[in-house]
């Protein structure tokens, strides 16, 4: 949409908090900037022998209560405002959880599927060197996002450890188990999606599996959620990706399309009972529980005027619009936000980060448990904000963020 801007998305909710908890101007100003923004470009020689040059970004949006952590995103999008929403996002996750992390992003103005893998890693060791004096285990620590995979993470650990002189695990997440990366790292934003859901739901009095799930996205996050869902029974009514999406008011089979997905344009799909639908005709479909898991500003106020769906699950950072947000509020659909429901991916990002710092390896199932532990205590105290005040969970998620980040800032105070 021309002239949306996700950070004034990320201010309007932040001013929101703030006046809930009547906080002075002084207390949160900090919070309201970046604290350090970096643009470098990334020339890159292509297979061709052309020269190609790229832009690439690293935002540490807040350091305030430890290094900063956020991923790297590729895709043709990216801009300086989109990387400085989602490290803010970033910040206010991480303080929701409670982890003692920052909030940073990353990425590059790139279509990560025109080119070649030598091209990709090329480009990625590049911006590496070029970011490499603001990353570090302790410092800022990168993660997969749109467009950018375990096998980039491994290519960013090597390229920073080469220059470093020696390997350092700690400095991404995200990683391939073999070099580091944990058990339990791929699925935790899906899983962590389902545990939310699950919890929401149950404070309404229903279950997961007695509802019609639709789910925007079938990448990292829809993709496994989806699978995730389907696999304790619940029934996926509809799921797309960027070329479409299927409907099927019984219940679509979600390995199958997805699997399908992977060499095939959804549309070529073929089952009794499924119907090719369009995204916008997925975010207004029949169904109970919408889960968006693509990307930023997908429900926009129009669409909010046409959503059938009660509840809503973001698992995409920023899905949903400010004047979508109000529409939605005021039908009464529940919105679980992003900086909670997608947290499971950051969660267990700090339980890889742990271990590469200790040089342990855990179980998939101590990951897990530890995962749910998390999720569930954030949720709680979301929830209960929620309820005390009679606000919607978003503005609820914020002021726990918020009031955290405004206890560090006064304790560490401003320098000099
Ligand atoms: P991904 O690249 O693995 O998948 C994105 C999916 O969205 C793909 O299926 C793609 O086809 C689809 N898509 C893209 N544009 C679309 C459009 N206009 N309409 C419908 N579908 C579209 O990315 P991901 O890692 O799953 O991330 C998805 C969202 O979740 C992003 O907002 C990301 O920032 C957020 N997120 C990701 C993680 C993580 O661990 N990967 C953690 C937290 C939040």
């Amino acid at each position: 949409m021309s002239g949306y801007n996700p950070y004034d998305n990320f201010l309007d909710v932040l001013d929101q908090a703030a006046k809930e908890v009547k906080l002075h101007r002084n207390d949160y100003e900090t919070i309201k900037y970046p604290e350090r923004e970096l643009k470098v470009s990334i020339p890159i020689e292509m297979d061709d022998g052309s020269l190609r040059v790229f832009e690439g970004y690293r935002v540490q949006h807040s350091t305030l209560r430890g290094p900063g952590k956020g991923g790297i995103r590729y895709h043709p999008d990216v801009n300086i405002d989109e990387v400085k929403a989602l490290a803010a996002w970033m910040t206010f996750k991480c303080a929701v959880v409670n982890i003692p992390y920052g909030g940073a992003k990353g990425g590059i103005t790139v279509d990560p599927k025109t080119l070649s893998q030598n091209e990709l890693k090329r480009l990625t060791r590049r911006y590496t060197a070029m970011i490499l004096p603001l990353i570090g285990p302790e410092r800022d620590i990168p993660a997969p996002d749109v467009g950018t995979n375990a096998q980039v993470m491994d290519w960013i650990m090597d390229t920073y450890s080469i220059m470093k002189g020696y390997t350092v695990p700690g400095v991404v997440t995200g990683k391939h188990i073999d070099i580091g990366g944990s058990l339990g790292r791929a699925e935790a934003t899906g899983r962590g999606v389902m545990i939310i859901t699950e919890e929401m739901l149950s404070r309404l009095g229903k279950k997961a599996t007695d509802c019609r799930i639709a789910v925007q996205g079938m990448g990292n996050v829809g993709g496994i959620s989806a699978k995730l869902f389907a696999a304790t029974g619940c029934k996926i009514t509809a799921i797309s990706n960027v070329s479409g999406g299927l409907y099927c008011p019984t219940g679509l089979d979600v390995a199958e399309v997805i699997e399908f997905a992977k060499t095939a344009p959804i549309t070529e799909y073929k089952k009794d009972g499924v119907s090719y639908i369009t995204n916008e005709e997925l975010l207004t479909s029949d169904c109970d529980v919408l889960v968006l898991a693509a990307l930023e500003n997908q429900v926009t106020a129009d669409i909010a005027k046409k959503v059938k769906a009660t509840m809503i699950v973001e698992g995409a950072n920023g899905p949903t619009t400010v004047e979508a947000d109000k529409i939605l509020n005021k039908k009464g659909v529940i919105i679980v936000p992003d900086i909670l429901a997608n947290a499971g991916g950051v969660v267990v990002s700090y339980c890889e980060w742990v271990q590469n710092l200790q040089s342990l390896n855990w179980d998939e199932n101590d990951v897990n448990v530890t995962l749910k532990k998390v999720m569930i205590r954030a949720f709680d105290s979301v929830y209960e904000i929620s309820k005390q005040r009679g606000i919607p969970m978003r503005l609820a998620a914020y002021i726990v963020a918020l009031e955290r980040l405004c206890i560090s800032r006064e304790l560490r105070g401003i320098f000099p």
